[in-house]
């Protein structure tokens, strides 16, 4: 993983969390046993517990544990960090403010009329972070950071897209100056399905590579493979949208080939499909309804788009075993419908031993994972300017 500014560690954020939270009840407690009580070793919680006191997360005393002599620690009571999270697609923007706990205290979400102009999305993200500010009365400079999550491969150190065949108006546009200048606060800018990633992987308890899955108008995967995110060497680790499953489709992909996934699985090929099969304007919406009142040739499109999406997850799981992976995106409102052909085109492309042991399934964080994981990388990528 490259590091720079706003560079994110997934795992220092496990490690933070789990420490936070065995802090969570206000009760004082010794290193030693904050080290037990977290599996973390006394190394790590002692760095952990300086970085956090030097932030005034939590107040060190000295005092008595088991008749030892012993470094107390508990949670500072003036302390709470607040941030936002943007997920801002290709057709919609969803912006939350929460806490450092991936708490989320307020969200408004809109559709996105132009993304194709840089300035346009600018315009409506702006008034929406004031928007969800205000409905929790936090104050601009009570706002500890901001992170972006686009539907691209970025260059972490400056917000631009670096590939121009997926968002052309996009690259080179330093989006992180922009957000920066726009907020006033310290900004992250990252790809979309990266921050599903650190949201999930930022539980305690998921450790191994998790893989979160954006399917909307485009398919994009974001890696954490024990903690850290798999950027790759420019951005572009996890753009399985664009793995040519078969060549010989007859759909031209925007990126200029044929058989791409994304011609067949994402949401926007699903609707474009069912639109032509139905001869009917559909949008996404109508999509859904027609496949919650069971719409044969709905379910049909669905279940082809779900079996390919497994085949390219099964390629991704062969490279990486992932423990997890998880979908997200509007699809997941189709549940079953979706997940199930999903499951079926993943044991098909793997070897039986993983087909059994991965966990694959819709995220539990449901739309609002880019968001929350927006929110949180916002937090860390504030404190490591380094
Ligand atoms: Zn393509």
């Amino acid at each position: 993983m490259e590091s720079g500014p706003g560079s994110l560690s997934g795992l220092r954020l496990a490690n933070r969390q789990r420490l936070l939270e065995a802090l969570q009840d206000g009760g004082e407690i010794s290193q030693a046993e904050l080290a037990r009580m977290t599996g973390l070793s006394a190394a790590t919680v002692s760095g952990l517990v300086r970085t956090l006191s030097s932030e005034g997360e939590l107040v060190v005393t000295k005092g008595v544990s088991n008749g030892r002599r012993s470094r107390m620690v508990k949670r500072s009571p003036r302390r709470r960090r607040y941030g936002i999270g943007i997920d801002a697609g290709r057709t919609h923007v969803r912006v939350v403010v929460g806490t450092d706990a991936g708490d989320v205290l307020a969200e408004r979400a809109t559709e996105l009329p132009a993304w194709h102009n840089p300035q346009a999305a600018l315009d409506t993200i702006g008034p929406l972070v004031d928007a969800v500010r205000a409905d929790t009365g936090i104050e601009q400079h009570h706002i500890s950071g901001i992170a972006m999550g686009i539907p691209a491969p970025v260059d972490t150190s400056t917000g631009a897209v670096t590939e121009a065949a997926i968002h052309p108006a996009w690259v080179d546009v330093p989006l992180q100056d922009e957000l920066h200048r726009t907020f006033g606060r310290p900004v992250v800018v990252e790809n979309d399905a990266n921050l599903g990633a650190i949201a999930l992987g930022s539980h305690p308890e998921r450790q191994g590579a998790v893989v979160f899955v954006k399917v909307a108008q485009g398919i994009g995967a974001g890696v954490a493979v024990d903690g850290q995110l798999l950027r790759g060497h420019s951005g572009a680790a996890g753009e399985i949208g664009h793995l040519t499953l078969d060549p010989r489709l007859a759909i031209v992909c925007r990126c200029g080939r044929r058989g791409c996934v994304e011609t067949v699985s994402s949401a926007e090929s699903i609707r474009s499909a069912l639109g032509t099969a139905l001869e009917r304007d559909l949008v996404l919406q109508d999509v859904l309804d027609l496949l919650s009142a069971d719409n044969p040739v709905a379910l049909h499109i669905l279940e082809e788009a779900g079996e390919t999406l497994g085949r390219a997850l099964g390629w991704l799981a062969m490279i990486l075993n992932p423990a997890e992976i998880a979908l997200g995106g509007p699809l997941t409102a189709a549940g079953d419908a979706w997940l199930q052909p999903v499951r079926r085109g993943f044991r098909r492309a793997v070897l039986p031993g993983v087909a059994s042991t991965t966990h694959l399934m819709l995220s539990p964080l449901g739309e609002r994972t880019v968001a929350v994981g927006a929110l949180l990388a916002g937090l860390i990528g504030a404190r490591s300017p380094d």
